[in-house]
């Protein structure tokens, strides 16, 4: 595996350099807080399932209390929509905010007041400059910037401008509120940082109430000090703005102990995107099926896919949280939902590519029942069902070759296989159409192997699964490829064409019982899921979750894990 970082999969509790920071603080803060702060923009993804887990378990590890907040200070993009499928997957992936569910926008009146209190400091002005025109003056990484004609404007001044540009006297973008902190600061987000705009935008909580609305930087730092919050932990973009968020704080003299701002590396996942805004590319222009595509690297995408709480938890507590910027191989993610169901799923048969095979010797018209343990390799657990036997049955079609090549052990002419839990069958003809095409085999079975057992002690090499034909239930599966074909995708333009096959399915009929998110193991073909939304009784339909092709035991293999 390449970059795993400072990860310890041996104990329950993952060490790493915020941990470590954490331990040290203890003797400082009363209690641990830390917060999860979603801007309820979109949906989450996967690289936000890294953060919860991340932020509400080191809150745990220290008995501490980790909030839920919605960073809701851009009316523009955020819809009560987002915050109603946020809360409902934070709880979901198996997290507790107790009482701390929190909203910035309920900061405003707060937030104001201490801008106030700011400019009566002298910490901020307002500024009458337009957007573009702070923007020229901001300078460059190379060039220093260049105070406002506004900035030395006295206190009493701002103050009541401030009070105009709330009450709406001014037009959107004609005013801002600036924190007076240093033009020359090499440190672009120093130079002078706009706090608050004017921004006439109905809010999904305080509806026309504001017409100005603070910035992130003043508002996540005010946010995280009110709620008393500990540890302040966000992905690296931030690190240049920890200044800003300790200047804040300075400047009002906040009392001590102020939270302490971490920055970590964000997930970037291979062939997937985690970008709220590229996510809603998606869904916008049609290129999936919503949010919830079983594609979706959105955690309402995989839970449709079958991925469990559990296997979300595992992968992020598997890669670990680390200082640096890395790209974690997808086969991880594959891996912690196998490893999640491979104890948990019961196993069935299904034929997804049917080659049709009729068993000359066994009595037409005749069917018998087979006891099938749904836990083969745990015969402990002792749970069964039985599986009808006739004499046409399907087998996967890849199962057979007219000439096998050397490594192949499954069925072919002349050749004796074993059919997973009932008899050895000898392949004694293939039927062609009149293009070549195989249509249907012939073969004979020895009644004396009945459960598949070995009559004699004759070895078998090759065990194939198999459905009763006039028993098999008909349903349709869903089997996904990756979104993306790239491994570090950039847009839309490395989507993968081909990400979704859906196909036919001769499935055992026990599972016509199957329910909506009910999982299975189809015996060789990976884990499946009733689909949540489009599975109906009499017209299943079943997504794979994940092959079961072990990519991760070659990994381990080749030394790469
Ligand atoms: P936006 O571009 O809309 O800000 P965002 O992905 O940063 O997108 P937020 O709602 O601000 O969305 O994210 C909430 C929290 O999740 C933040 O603390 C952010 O740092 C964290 N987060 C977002 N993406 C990732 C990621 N890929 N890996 C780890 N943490 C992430
Ligand atoms: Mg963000």
């Amino acid at each position: 595996m390449k970059d795993n970082p400072d990860h310890n999969r041996s104990s329950a509790t993952p060490v790493n350099f915020i941990r470590t920071q954490v331990e040290e603080d203890l003797p400082q803060y009363p209690r641990i807080v830390t917060r999860f702060p979603p801007e309820p923009n979109g949906y989450l993804h996967v690289g936000h399932a890294k953060s919860i887990c991340l932020n509400f378990g080191v809150a745990e590890d220290y008995n501490g209390q980790c909030n839920l907040r919605f960073d809701d200070t851009n009316p523009v993009k955020e819809d009560a929509e987002y915050v109603d499928s946020i809360r409902d997957v934070v709880k979901w992936l198996g997290f507790d905010w107790h009482e701390g569910l929190y909203y910035a926008s309920d900061y405003f009146e707060r937030l104001y007041e201490l801008a106030q209190e700011l400019i009566r400091r002298d910490r901020a002005y307002v500024d009458d400059l337009n957007a573009e025109e702070i923007r020229a003056w901001r300078g460059t990484l190379t060039l220093p910037g260049r105070e406002s004609p506004w900035r030395g404007r006295p206190p009493e001044e701002s103050l009541e401008l401030f009070a105009r540009m709330r009450a709406g006297d001014f037009p959107d973008g004609s005013r801002v509120l600036r924190a007076k902190i240093d033009m020359h600061s090499p440190n672009l987000n120093m130079r002078d940082p706009v706090i608050y705009r004017i921004r006439r935008a109905g809010h999904h909580r305080t509806g026309d109430a504001w017409c100005i609305y603070p910035m992130y930087d003043y508002a996540h730092c005010l946010s995280d000090a009110l709620e008393g919050v500990s540890h302040s932990l966000c992905t690296l973009e931030f690190e240049d703005h920890r200044p800003l968020y300790d200047w804040v704080l300075e400047a009002l003299d906040w009392p001590a102990p102020r939270p302490r701002q971490i920055e970590f590396a964000r997930l970037n996942l291979e062939f997937t995107l985690t970008s709220k805004r590229k996510l809603l590319q998606l869904v916008r222009e049609g290129r999936v099926e919503g949010w919830d595509d079983p594609r979706m690297p959105t955690i309402v995408g995989l839970r449709r896919r079958g991925y469990t709480p559990e296997a979300i938890r595992a992968f992020c507590e598997r890669i670990g949280v680390a200082k640096r910027d890395s790209w974690i191989e997808y086969e991880w993610l594959e891996q912690s939902i196998r490893d999640d169901l491979n104890p948990k799923a019961r196993r069935v048969m299904g034929v997804l590519d049917p080659l049709p095979v009729v068993i000359d010797n066994y009595p037409e018209g005749r069917s018998e029942e087979l006891d099938v343990p749904y836990f083969p390799d745990d015969p402990g657990r002792g749970q069964s069902r039985p599986v009808p036997f006739s004499r046409e049955i399907y087998i996967e079609r890849g199962d057979f070759m007219e000439e096998p090549s050397k490594k192949f052990f499954r069925l072919a002419p002349g050749r004796e296989v074993r059919l997973r839990f009932a008899y050895y069958i000898t392949c004694r003809e293939a039927v062609k159409d009149r293009e070549g095409r195989i249509i249907r085999l012939h073969c004979t079975y020895d009644p004396a192997s009945r459960g598949g057992d070995s009559p004699d002690g004759r070895k078998i090499r090759g065990t194939i699964h198999w459905v009763s034909a006039a028993h098999a239930l008909r349903a349709r599966a869903r089997l996904y490829e990756r979104l993306f074909t790239a491994p570090r995708p950039d847009g839309l333009e490395d989507l993968n064409p081909d990400s979704l096959r859906e196909t036919d399915a001769w499935l055992e009929p026990s599972l016509a019982a199957a329910e909506a998110g009910e999982y299975f193991q189809f015996e060789r073909q990976g884990y499946f899921i009733a689909d949540a939304k489009l599975s109906r009784p009499g017209a299943p339909l079943f997504n794979r979750i994940v092959s079961l092709r072990d990519s991760w035991a070659k990994m381990v293999r080749d030394g790469k894990v």
